[in-house]
């Protein structure tokens, strides 16, 4: 296999292919891959949102192979916390890069006016997109699914108003219900003034031994959909853990101000199952259909007139425009949703910056002059609406400040014991105890996919363990999640891809590796990162923890700020951090 990287400019508007064996023999693929064409396209200090400012799409040797090896990673770096930004999307998006022959992508420079790129095998073309600039993302979809070429092998990756206004945690759109969410791509696509990017393909792929290829497969297909290890995520899907979590007091509600909701159960898994499950979806080459998708029925009209939504949902953006802001219907929790869809936002951060200002309204640090009247109140529906769409539109100072994540805004307004930022991203919905936090600090992208330490708090609460033991856990799942990212698989495969599967599988594709290879591998691709994190001014020594945290209790009982500091020492000493 010829492991290629497709070069774009769009400032000189050129483009070529680059055999780079090497970069994929040393780095695997994905995000071993992403990070090293990172250090080289990016020099220190960049501005996040500058023409010098590259964007990196990256695949591994399974995609497109075998099942669940659905991701596509993008590595930038962040306008959200000035650092590593590192996003990971399902959809076709792997697979049409795999037809069309690239393993990875790097996008440099800037547009002169709105442009999309469009891909079809070796052909690469730069075309005018004037007349979609300013358009939602849904309707961007559907408008280039009828212009370009590919279908069925075709991934279509776009970007909302959000991202064209550059605010800091806009995401990009891929293909339907699918996103690259998180640290702001959104926001360094409307940079360049790109607006999407439409890629497909028709090469075919070669395996060495067919017919070993075929009992791997297989063993891992059955393993996938005869064993219970991904049940869970086709049953009810990730929103099956709002019961459990506010159970076991870990569901952030009222912006962490309680960790349980009362209304919990209207907006629960089972109940969005019962009254708004229309289908499921899956991403391509998936067997499970993880991808829940309600219908909501929407008046346009005072006559009675209907339309009917579809809109998808999962576990964080329940919790960040759900529980975390007080709405207690499953209809107000999909409106917000869709509000996001159509703008291109994130949704976990949009959810943390409105449960801030809705507190920031109550303490009196803000009021109705910066809100422009909104009224930003638990529950309350219609005024998230409004003020979504104001972050995006920036009509005045307050709402500029909202755009620019919940850290900027506390610090320029206050409030930041409960601006709910670790990193400097906005935090994900698990209040389940001291691993959860340091977690997400010592995580590379800040995210709690990096380590799951929420898992390791339920673990915790299951059986009592000793805090080094936690520390031990997250270093262990840093590490293999660097390697599981550099095939990329989807996270909820892990089960699937047990070591062993993951050696077998890659050696149906020519690559022979050890447990001790990739154990080295996924020690060696965090670390670069963090050179790049340290490069760009991450301190590790220096991190905030919203005193919200330690307010509130836990699923693990109140966190105390010495067992977070014991953690993070013993972090940076196992790390050989000093
Ligand atoms: S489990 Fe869900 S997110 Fe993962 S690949 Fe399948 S459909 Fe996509």
């Amino acid at each position: 296999m010829l492991r290629k990287v497709l070069y774009i400019d769009l400032s000189k508007e050129e483009s070529w292919v680059e055999e780079r064996q090497e970069l994929f023999e040393r780095w695997m693929g994905g995000t071993g891959v992403g990070i090293r064409l990172l250090q080289e396209e990016c020099p220190a200090n960049t501005d996040p949102l500058s023409a010098a400012a590259p964007i990196i799409f990256s695949i591994g040797p399974l995609n497109g192979i075998f099942p669940v090896a659905t991701k596509t990673v993008a590595t930038f770096k962040s306008p959200l916390t000035g650092e590593l930004g590192e996003s990971y999307a399902g959809g076709r998006l792997s697979l049409a890069l795999r037809f069309a022959g690239h393993e990875a992508v790097v996008i440099r420079g800037q547009a002169e006016q709105p442009s999309y790129i469009s891909i079809n095998d070796g052909e690469v073309k730069i075309k005018d997109a004037t007349s979609i600039w300013g358009i939602d993302a849904q309707t961007t979809g559907v408008i280039l699914r009828d212009r370009e070429p590919g279908v069925g092998r075709r991934s279509i990756i776009r970007i909302g108003p959000a991202g064209e206004a550059k605010v800091r945690y806009a995401g990009v759109v891929v293909d339907t219900y699918r996103h690259f969410g998180r640290l702001g791509l959104g926001a360094v696509f409307g940079s360049k003034r790109l607006k999407a990017l439409v890629i497909s393909g028709t090469e075919t792929i070669d395996v060495p031994d067919a017919k070993r290829y075929k009992e791997v497969y297989n063993r891992l297909y059955k393993t996938a959909v005869q064993t219970d290890v991904m049940e869970k995520y086709h049953d009810i899907g990730t929103s099956v853990n709002i019961s459990a979590l506010n159970w076991l007091k870990g569901l952030p509600t009222n912006n962490f101000l309680l960790s349980s909701f009362p209304q919990g159960e209207n907006i629960s898994g089972e109940m969005f199952a019962e009254n708004h499950l229309f289908r499921r979806l899956s991403c391509a080459g998936c067997p499970i259909g993880c991808v829940h998708i309600a219908a909501l029925k929407t008046a346009f009209s005072t006559h009675h007139e209907f339309e009917v939504k579809k809109v998808s949902y999962d576990y964080e953006p329940i919790y960040s425009l759900g529980s975390n802001l007080g709405v207690g219907q499953a209809e107000g929790v999909l409106q917000l949703i869709d509000v996001c869809e159509r703008l291109g936002l994130d949704v976990m951060s949009a959810g943390v910056v409105l449960s801030w200002a809705t507190e920031a309204l109550e303490k009196g640090l803000i009021t109705s002059k910066e809100t422009l009247d909104v009224p930003l109140q638990w529950n309350g529906v219609d005024g998230y609406t409004r003020a979504l769409e104001n972050l995006v539109k920036a009509p005045n100072e307050f709402y500029g400040a909202l755009a620019r994540g919940v850290d900027y805004a506390a610090k320029k307004y206050c409030g930041l014991d409960y601006a709910m930022a670790l990193g400097g991203n906005e935090v994900s919905g698990y209040h389940t105890g001291p691993a959860s936090i340091v977690g997400q600090l010592v995580g590379v992208r800040h995210s709690h996919l990096d380590n799951a330490g929420y898992a390791v708090d339920q673990k915790a609460v299951k059986k009592p363990m000793e805090i080094e033991m936690m520390v031990d856990e997250l270093i262990k799942e840093d590490n293999s999640r660097g390697v599981f990212n550099s095939l990329v698989g989807c996270l909820f495969a892990r089960g699937v891809y047990t070591e062993e599967n993951i050696i077998d599988s890659l050696e149906t594709v020519g690559i022979i590796k050890t447990k001790d290879d990739l154990m080295e591998l996924g020690k060696r691709i965090f670390e670069e990162k963090y050179k790049f994190k340290v490069q760009e001014g991450f301190d590790l020594s220096n991190v905030r923890v919203p005193r919200r945290f330690y307010e509130t209790v836990s699923a693990a009982g109140l966190v105390t700020p010495e067992t977070v500091e014991e953690m993070l020492g013993l972090y940076r000493k196992k790390r050989g951090w000093g």
